[in-house]
């Protein structure tokens, strides 16, 4: 295949892509292959001769598509979405011909300063300060990730990055139970350790207690530790906590640690100002994130990273061997310096296609459509028999078990609603995931998928309701 065929490879690919998104709504949601089933189509070893892209794309048609959870399905209510759009996928279509290495300025500018600009455009949307600047991550993880690494060289006072960590005190960062695991990993990753991520208690709402958090803070303190940072989150992923930014921040600020955001998938709510209660005091964090490719119909990967200061970040991810110098370092960012990789894909032009073709008031109303069928989502499952709402809905996201009889047991309720999860997934109308709250096992809900209608929403619940009626407790 040469570039002449890629014309007519790129126009079935693209026919076959719109037939496959129009077919979903009468497809199950959850793949329903079992383990190793995919694995059994594939050759065990790779052809020694090319074959024609007529052969490759019979089995791509044939083999992965059933092997696929169909993530953009209008009726995908599981985990957070990852919801994307046709512009975004035309961008994504163009990045992947073109073929670049946004690395540096100099080896694209256009994608550098696209994505300076984009990163502007979502601080404008989102109403984050003025001032902050940022990058896009491929991930919330990866954010979260140097957001900790610039934190604890700060603490260090930048020791750590050449002498490692032997002989250094004990450092700790604070978080909640409702904190990502991806925060214990970063504790992981950056040598920190998880036993020295500490959980501080919630108080009655969830949100961190901040009297604890300064009470930890002391203790640490007199015992020694070096306290480095706190992370908050914005609508946790379990039921959609949000910690309050501004008592948090203040404790943060007054104690000199770095304060980052984790609000990698209400953030984009924040595009509608009637949701940015919930970040209120945000001027008081050092770092935030959130994913555009969770919540504004733009393909994954794309993490939207802001900083207030990105110097404590730069000074710990640059590296700038012989080889990467050029003549514009330091009159404009090299994005690959905010980061851990130093190759980086074209992220910004999705981000630029969608926001253009849907506006900011598209993507404002889709948001608020989703809020109110999640809503009254939970309105239809609370008047069903036998159902309750274990989360009130937080934005999209709610959570509710089904008890048919008022007196089960927790371990009977538990067992209950697993099978009846199982039941709902693999009836296919629907694809929905669990959480655990003070050991009890309760379903999310999540409405956030670009195509969902609420009559989706709704055979979602009916097919939930009518699971339930034929699970046997
Ligand atoms: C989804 C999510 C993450 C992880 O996001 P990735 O981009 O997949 O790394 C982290 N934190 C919160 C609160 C999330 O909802």
């Amino acid at each position: 295949m040469d570039w002449e065929d890629y014309r007519t490879w790129s126009a079935r690919a693209a026919d076959w892509a719109a037939g496959y998104i129009r077919s979903l709504p009468d497809q199950p949601v959850r793949s329903r292959t079992r383990p190793g089933d995919t694995l059994a189509d594939l050759p065990a070893a790779p052809p020694e001769n090319g074959e024609s892209m007529e052969s490759i794309f019979a089995d791509f048609k044939r083999i992965i598509p059933p092997g696929l959870t169909h993530w953009q399905h209008p009726r995908m209510f599981a985990y957070f979405p990852a919801n994307g759009s046709p512009p975004a996928a035309l961008a994504e279509q163009l990045c992947a011909v073109i073929g670049i290495n946004s690395m540096l300025w100099q080896t694209s500018p256009a994608a550098t300063e696209l994505e300076i600009r984009m990163i502007e455009w979502l601080r404008l949307m989102t109403g984050l300060p003025a001032g902050w600047r940022g990058t896009i991550q491929d991930t919330a993880s990866t954010s979260s990730l140097v957001a900790i690494m610039a934190a604890r060289e700060k603490a260090l006072d930048w020791s750590g990055l050449s002498d490692g960590l032997a002989g250094k005190p004990q450092l700790r960062i604070y978080s909640t139970m409702h904190a990502h695991s991806s925060i214990a990993k970063a504790a992981a990753l950056s040598g920190i350790g998880r036993s020295n991520a500490v959980q501080v208690s919630c108080a009655a709402d969830g949100a961190m207690d901040p009297a604890a958090l300064a009470a930890q803070i002391n203790a640490d303190r007199a015992a020694g530790m070096l306290p480095v940072a706190v992370v908050a989150v914005v609508g946790g992923t379990s039921i959609g906590v949000s910690d309050h930014l501004r008592p948090i921040g203040e404790i943060a600020n007054s104690e000199g640690l770095f304060f980052h955001v984790d609000a990698a998938w209400a953030g984009s709510a924040m595009i509608c100002p009637e949701f940015r209660y919930l970040n209120e005091g945000v001027e008081l964090a050092d770092s935030y994130v959130f994913n555009p490719h969770k919540w504004l119909g733009v393909q994954i990967e794309c993490s939207a990273h802001f900083l207030k200061d990105p110097e404590p970040l730069l000074r710990t991810m640059e590296a700038r061997p012989a080889y990467l110098r050029t003549s514009s370092d330091g009159q404009i960012d090299n994005f690959s310096e905010w980061s851990v990789s130093l190759g980086r894909r074209f992220r910004a032009l999705k981000l630029w296609f969608a926001i253009r073709s849907r506006g900011v008031s598209g993507m404002r109303e889709m948001i608020r459509n989703h809020v109110a069928w999640a809503a009254e989502a939970a309105v239809l499952l609370r008047a069903a028999p036998g159902f309750e709402i274990t989360s009130e809905p937080a934005l999209g996201l709610f959570s509710f078990r089904h008890m048919p009889k008022p007196d089960m047991l927790l371990e009977q309720a538990n067992e209950h609603n697993a099978a009846l999860l199982e039941s709902i997934n693999a009836a296919g109308a629907t694809c929905l995931t669990q959480t655990m709250i003070d050991g009890k096992y309760v379903i999310r809900m999540c409405v956030g998928q670009t195509d969902t209608t609420l009559e989706d929403v709704r055979q979602a619940v009916a097919s939930v309701i009518e699971c339930a009626s034929s699970t046997r407790p």
